[in-house]
């Protein structure tokens, strides 16, 4: 897309202004940058100059918070090996279409197929792949909000219901959700202190003073003052709704929270702030994540591990070190490669060395028992790849990666191609 739009750009010999909070795709792009805060302009200049000699504070810590792109080095708390699952996804399938009277559903249907993953307690899961990968689905399936077709959900070794209203109260309170966009999940109509303090009825039977202390309680424990339970949404930022997300969904005791993209709606500075709440929280309670995101560079400081999900289908598993270095599966590589760096002529580089098959190429992928991804896999073999199921192989660092390539020989294609230095 940013390719795109570059080129766009220079091809109508047209001015452009581009507004973003992400630094390091607006250093790809822009000729200048002006840095805004509170309404007011805090610092102009050349792009070079704004990036690699910030004068103003505020421009200081934008950049500071500027993740840097993931790598293997960084140390990553493991849950301990030994922990029993406490979900399992026991190959589950998940379709949007409806099966027609007389036909029946093929597996080109699926936006989910055959997915299998655990979390362990107190773990925190990973799920990356690009938008339309099935994240989401997952995560709905999980919390029984979308019928899976096949497969089976279990927490501690017992089947859920697929249906949420099937689910009794305890299995509902253990594994909440916390959505993308606190807009949608908040009602507008309803004061702070109804939305965490339901659940809290509901699930403990808190009422009156019990439920307006234990609501005070949460709201201090995500960073906000008490006196916001008589606040409604839109009285509050962003991020502080999504801080009253976070409460609503801890003030369930849950033993695990799907975080759905929770900071892909907060700009830079608020999203870190977030998600050290999320790793403090998370060090505080007896509590796992599936930690849903596209943003490798925040799932490398919070994840144990890494599912990572093409076309509704898990292409490799693993602990987050071994997943952040080779050997990678190829589509793996292409979403490590993907991350702009924060400096000038980073996306040149990569469109020059990435291999033109790697291209959206806006055809559809497929959805059959071959390899999903083999339709942009600059290592595609012809005649094995669209045939047969990708096989399993196990890396020493404990990742497994379903491709027909053996391990070798992709950590020699990667290790040559160069894409993914920083
Ligand atoms: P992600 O969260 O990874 O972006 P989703 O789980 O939202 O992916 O979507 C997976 C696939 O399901 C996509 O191909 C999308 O087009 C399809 N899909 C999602 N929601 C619907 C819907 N309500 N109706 C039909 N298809 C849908
Ligand atoms: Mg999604």
């Amino acid at each position: 897309m940013l390719k795109a739009i570059k080129d766009v750009i220079r091809e109508h010999r047209s001015a452009a202004i581009y507004v973003s909070h992400d630094l390091a795709v607006v250093a790809q792009i822009a000729d200048r940058i002006v840095v805004m805060r509170h309404g007011a302009m805090v610092e102009e200049g050349p792009t070079a100059e704004i990036i690699e000699r910030p004068k103003e504070p505020y421009t200081r810590e934008l950049i500071g918070a500027v993740k840097p792109r993931p790598t293997s080095s960084r140390a990553v708390v493991a849950a301990e090996a030994t922990a029993k699952p406490l979900l399992e996804t026991d190959g589950v399938s998940a379709t949007f279409a409806r099966a027609k009277l007389f036909g029946s559903l093929t597996m080109e249907d699926n936006v989910l197929q055959d997915v299998t993953i655990d979390v362990r307690s107190r773990e925190v899961v990973a799920l990356v792949g690009e938008s339309g990968s099935g994240k989401s689905t997952l995560a709905r399936v999980i919390a029984g909000l979308h019928p899976s077709l096949s497969g089976q959900i279990r927490i501690d070794g017992k089947a859920l219901a697929p249906r949420a209203r099937k689910r009794d109260r305890d299995a509902l309170r253990r594994i909440q959700v916390i959505f993308q966009s606190p807009d949608l999940s908040l009602n507008p109509e309803q004061r702070i202190e109804e939305a965490i303090g339901r659940p809290l009825e509901l699930y403990f039977g808190l009422t009156g003073a019990k439920r307006a202390a234990r609501v005070a309680e949460l709201l201090t424990m995500v960073g906000l003052p008490a006196d916001y339970a008589g606040r409604y949404p839109s009285e509050l930022s962003g991020g502080q709704r999504q801080r009253v997300s976070i409460a609503r969904a801890f003030g369930a005791q849950p033993d695990l929270v799907l975080c759905d993209e929770i900071l892909s709606s907060l700009d830079t500075i608020v999203a870190a702030q977030v998600l050290e709440l999320m790793r403090d929280l998370r060090a505080k309670h007896d509590v796992a994540y599936l930690f849903i995101s596209h943003d490798l560079a925040t799932v490398a400081t919070i994840a144990d591990r890494v599912v990572v999900l093409y076309a509704g289908r898990v292409v490799e598993i693993g602990p987050t070190a071994s997943v952040f270095s080779p050997p990678h599966h190829p589509y793996t590589a292409l979403l490590l490669s993907s991350v702009p760096a924060l400096r000038q002529g980073w996306l040149e580089e990569v469109i020059a060395t990435r291999p033109p098959t790697q291209a959206q190429t806006g055809a559809s992928v497929p959805r059959d028992i071959g390899c999903p991804f083999r339709t942009r896999c600059p290592m595609v073999i012809q005649g094995t790849c669209d045939r047969v199921a990708p096989p399993a192989r196990h890396t020493p660092g404990g990742q497994v990666i379903y491709c027909h390539r053996e391990l070798d020989e992709l950590r020699a294609a990667q290790a040559e191609s160069g894409v993914l230095r920083t």
